[in-house]
């Protein structure tokens, strides 16, 4: 049977479980997903044991609860990062990155960063190797969480971050290198008439790559989760007005792309100059604002923005920000998505000094849970998990990080919170 990417799945090393079956694709984001998939994790390291523990529990009770028994997840286990390593001596293996590829959806915890193993990080290799292009973070706030903000219940965000292209390619020469001070010598004498400015030799050089390709398919991903999840508008955030040739296209590509789909996408000028500035039933407004003015914006209006799409920077400091305005990283859920394949995944790291103390708040990798099942459109048994979790922090039965934060809480164990979940779906 062909499933996903991968036709064939042939692992020499993970023994694949007693039932089910793969999730078959129809097209770019577009899959059909059987009553029994099997859906491959990663447990991850520190605290990953821990939240694996508490999330696949609370998603495993969530679809019975929705669907009795006509759907079950069959969970294939697959390895990154030291637990992969104590076991194959690899911090990564072919088997799991074939596995994801054939599979199509699949859930990770957070993997350690290996010191000298090759490559810079395991999940950057993730997103690399299976082209997971778009990472994908909701910001929404959940009553009763800690929040500094004083109407934190106008945040429901989602940031779309182009996840492949920017500083974070890694093309850098250090200073004093041959290369770096040939590369200067180049731009201060080749290049002269087109920079009309010298770069001193102390200097370090680092490239900033953003394609029309990579630009408008991100937005081409953006539409789409718009379009079905509802949303009423994108922003693209840049740095246009300086970066004019990456940033600034970068705006034009994503406009580019929006105007690909006049029946779905009106831009700010055609809304005030056409619709006297009310938006259509179905239709998704498409605007654009300055990076830096984003980060006053989401505290002051963040009602305005509904989705933001950006380059991988931009998006890297956005939704660390956002998240800390509605309870911070233990609560905030994330995945990795390319043209098919999802990784959903804690948004945080392995927490060293919380490991195997069923201690942290699991609540990052049950809402990525959450955002794995509505991508399959198993949305009943998401909006469980969501209820389930928002009922469990209005009785203020959370963990050490939400309980040191409010006041009359009772501190729970991660474990206990997962129950806590499961009681109150
Ligand atoms: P971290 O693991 O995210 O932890 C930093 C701090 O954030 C924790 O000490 C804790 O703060 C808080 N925190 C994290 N997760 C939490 C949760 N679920 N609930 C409540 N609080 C939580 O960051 P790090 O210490 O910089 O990184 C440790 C390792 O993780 C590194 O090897 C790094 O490379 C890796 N990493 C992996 C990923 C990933 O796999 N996606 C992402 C980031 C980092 P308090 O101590 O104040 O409570």
């Amino acid at each position: 049977m062909a499933y996903g990417v991968l036709d064939n799945y042939n692992p020499k090393r993970l023994p694949l479980p007693e039932d089910g079956e793969g999730i078959l694709v129809k097209g770019p984001r577009k899959i059909d997903v059987p009553d029994n998939p099997i859906i491959p994790f990663i447990e991850g390291d520190g605290v990953g044991p821990d939240i694996w523990k508490a999330t696949y529990q609370v998603i495993d009770a969530a679809v019975k609860k929705a669907y009795g028994s006509k759907r079950k997840i069959s969970w294939y286990e697959v390895y990154a990062g030291q637990k992969c390593f104590d076991k194959f001596g690899k911090w990564l293996i072919q088997d799991t990155l074939d596995a994801f590829s054939h599979y199509i959806v699949g859930i990770k915890g957070p993997l350690t960063t290996p010191i000298g193993g090759g490559f810079r990080s395991l999940n950057v290799t993730l997103r690399q190797i299976l082209d997971l292009y778009a990472c994908i973070r909701p910001v929404k706030y959940y009553e009763g969480v800690p929040s500094p903000m004083k109407e934190p219940h106008k945040i429901d965000m989602v940031i779309y971050r182009e996840n492949t292209e920017d500083v974070y390619a890694g093309i850098e020469w250090k200073m004093g290198t041959p290369a770096a001070r040939k590369l200067i010598d180049f731009l201060n004498n080749e290049m002269e008439n087109e920079t009309h400015r010298k770069i001193s030799f102390d200097s370090g050089i680092g490239i900033k790559p953003i394609s029309e390709f990579a630009s408008k398919r991100i937005m081409e991903h953006a539409i789409w989760y718009a379009s079905k999840f509802g949303r009423k508008s994108i922003s693209i955030m840049h740095k246009g007005n300086i970066m004019k040739y990456t940033e600034g296209a970068f705006k034009n590509w994503c406009y580019e792309a929006a105007a690909a789909h006049p029946d779905l996408c009106i831009t700010e000028e055609a809304l005030y100059s056409q619709y006297a500035g009310k938006l259509p039933e179905g239709k998704i407004l498409i605007k654009d604002r300055i990076a830096d003015s984003m980060f006053q914006q989401i505290h002051t209006r963040p009602d305005e923005y509904d989705m933001i799409v950006t380059p991988n920077l931009n998006g890297d400091f956005i939704s660390d920000a956002a998240v800390s305005l509605v309870g911070g990283l233990g609560i905030g859920p994330g995945s990795n998505i390319g043209d098919v394949v999802g990784i959903f995944e804690a948004t945080h790291g392995t927490a060293p000094k919380y490991a195997n103390m069923d201690k942290i708040n699991p609540g990052s990798l049950i809402l990525s849970g959450a955002m794995m099942l509505d991508y399959m459109e198993w949305t009943e048994a998401a909006e469980l998990i969501r209820s389930g979790l928002i009922k469990a922090i209005a009785n203020k039965t959370v963990t050490y990080d939400f309980a040191r934060q409010m006041p009359g809480s009772t501190e729970i164990k991660c474990s206990e919170f997962g129950k806590k979940i499961v009681d109150n779906m």
